[in-house]
């Protein structure tokens, strides 16, 4: 991940509220992979095996309707196939809602809802390739 100061310590501080408050908590697992996917980094296997990764959760969540805390069992068979992935170019825009946003939120319900549309403006921007991450989730058993 390639980030601003900025932007790396707003990020540092929501994962603290996350941590320290179950109700923010329950959206956990998607402001990490907003933020990951919005700062993809370099074409390198580890940046490559994260954006796939990452980006195969915010659709699952957004668009197959898996639920957070059911996610774990889908994304161990999404880390088995890792691998496999290929380097997705980045999009110009990453998107218009970022952590920014979110570390601005002044409640629970208003950080949730923030991190909603922030996943969704991050899934949107790598629209260009959401057919190959389909096709990644379809090769994965227990994913479809
Ligand atoms: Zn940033």
């Amino acid at each position: 991940m390639e980030s601003s100061p900025g932007c790396w310590a707003a990020f540092g501080e929501v994962l603290e509220r996350e941590y320290s408050d179950p109700v923010y908590f329950e959206i956990h697992r998607l402001t990490v992979d907003s933020y990951a996917a919005q700062h993809p980094g370099q074409p390198s296997p580890q940046c490559i095996r994260s954006v796939g990764y990452h980006l195969i959760r915010i659709c699952l969540l957004l668009e197959r309707g898996l639920e957070m805390e059911t996610s774990n069992d889908a994304m161990l068979q999404v880390t088995k196939h890792k691998r496999e992935f290929t380097w997705l170019t980045p999009p110009a825009l990453p998107g218009l809602v970022t952590i920014a946003d979110v570390h601005r939120a002044e409640n629970a319900e208003e950080h949730k809802r923030v991190v909603r549309a922030w996943a969704s403006a991050v899934w949107d921007a790598w629209s260009s390739h959401h057919n190959t991450i389909y096709g990644w989730i379809d090769r994965i058993d227990g994913l479809r």
